[in-house]
């Protein structure tokens, strides 16, 4: 008999305070850090919890009922959110994505979207304000959302067939009540909504042709994700990964496809068109090709720590500077001096040396900082 090995996530390592540089460089609206990247979506993790086990990002062996979720006075409030928010905005992000966790179960997030709805770039333009959510209260919370600010959403779906979408969630939610919360999205104008899957080998990769015959032809975007490395609780392997490029030819043996003209820098995701005018789909190749010199994102934790990379070790503790009485001016020259010396590109790198970097590194678990 094999043993199973359980791994065990520590997601909160130790972390450095913010730093506040004794010349506080002032927003200009636009940051660029150590590889020339600019400084343009946020990405704010509203909760670490979840009704889903996902088991390649919360497996129930690990995040059990024993599991110490973080402590409500943890979590920064949506007045902090808010501020860190606007800080950022000046420094020129325009896009904002929530997450988690399940960011629909953090208690009246419409209100925390109603408060970042009015903040401004410095041309005076509204943020991009989108949201990641597993979809298990969307039909509920659609409208709502929209009518609170919200721009668009995108939902999580990793299968269509109920056994093998079960098996993934490993909370038996059943695949309809995703679909309807996707439906009423679109309906209450979030749309296009885009649906991510994330392909894992052997698990749900028989579930690509069911799930772009599915949506092609429909307004939603489907966009298909290579299984990553995140974290140390999902015991990844690099044979469990299917290259994008793989479901591209699985897709277009049956369906055709061409690729399509990106439609901004850094776009994450690789636009691929039916030939028959049956819409498009994306594929997103963290692994196979990594976009790490594109990549213009940081990430807010829950409880207000900012990480300059998906794969970063440990975070820059803000919480303690908004709650330490620093005023704008001093959090502002945080933010640019951490963002300023950021050389991240753990995907490249991962590139040259798979599975022994994975391993090398403690990563930050995804349920914590948001994917
Ligand atoms: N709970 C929400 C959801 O599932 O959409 C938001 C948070 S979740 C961490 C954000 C995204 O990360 C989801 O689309 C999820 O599928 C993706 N994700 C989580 N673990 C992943 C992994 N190991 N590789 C690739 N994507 C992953
Ligand atoms: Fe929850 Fe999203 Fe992670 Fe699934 S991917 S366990 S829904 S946070
Ligand atoms: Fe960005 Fe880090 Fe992902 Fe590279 S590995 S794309 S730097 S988050």
């Amino acid at each position: 008999m094999v043993a199973k090995v359980i791994p065990v996530a520590e997601q909160r390592y130790p972390d450095s305070a913010a730093v506040i540089p004794d010349i506080l460089e002032a927003p200009t609206g636009v940051l660029t850090d150590a590889l020339s990247r600019p400084l343009r979506d946020l990405r704010i993790s509203v909760t670490d919890r979840c009704n889903f086990r996902c088991v390649y990002c919360m497996p129930k062996e690990v995040f059990g009922k024993d599991y110490a979720f973080l402590p409500q006075s943890s979590l920064l409030t949506f007045e902090e959110i808010t501020r860190v928010a606007r800080l950022f905005a000046d420094h020129g992000v325009n896009k904002i994505r929530l997450t988690g966790g399940e960011p629909l179960l953090r208690k009246n997030l419409e209100k925390l979207i109603e408060m970042l709805a009015v903040l401004r770039t410095p041309e005076g333009k509204a943020l991009d304000l989108t949201l990641t959510t597993n979809g298990s209260l969307l039909a509920r919370k659609a409208q709502s959302l929209k009518d609170a600010g919200l721009t668009r959403v995108t939902v999580s779906l990793d299968a269509l067939d109920e056994a093998v979408f079960r098996r993934m969630n490993d909370v038996d939610f059943p695949v309809a009540d995703v679909l309807d919360g996707i439906e009423a999205a679109h309906r209450a104008g979030l749309g296009p909504v885009k649906v991510n899957m994330v392909v894992k080998g052997g698990m749900n990769d028989q579930q690509i042709l069911p799930m772009a015959r599915h949506f092609k032809g429909s307004p939603v975007i489907l966009r298909f994700i290579e299984y990553m490395d995140v974290g140390a609780s999902n015991g990844w392997k690099m044979d469990e990964v299917i290259p994008s490029a793989e479901v591209v030819r699985r897709i277009s043996e049956e369906m055709p496809l061409t690729e399509a003209q990106a439609n901004y820098t850094g776009e994450t995701a690789e636009r691929w068109r039916y030939r028959d005018g049956g819409g498009e789909i994306g594929v997103i190749s963290s692994v196979t090709q990594a976009f790490c010199h594109d990549c213009t994102r940081a990430r807010l934790s829950t409880e207000g720590r900012v990480y300059t990379c998906l794969f970063a070790n440990s975070g820059h503790d803000l919480r303690s500077l908004l709650r330490g009485g620093r005023s704008d001016a001093e959090i502002q020259g945080a933010i640019a001096h951490l963002w300023r010396q950021r050389s991240d590109r753990y995907s490249e790198l991962r590139t040259i040396n798979t599975e022994g970097l994975s391993l090398a590194r403690r990563k930050v678990e995804m349920s914590y900082i948001g994917g």
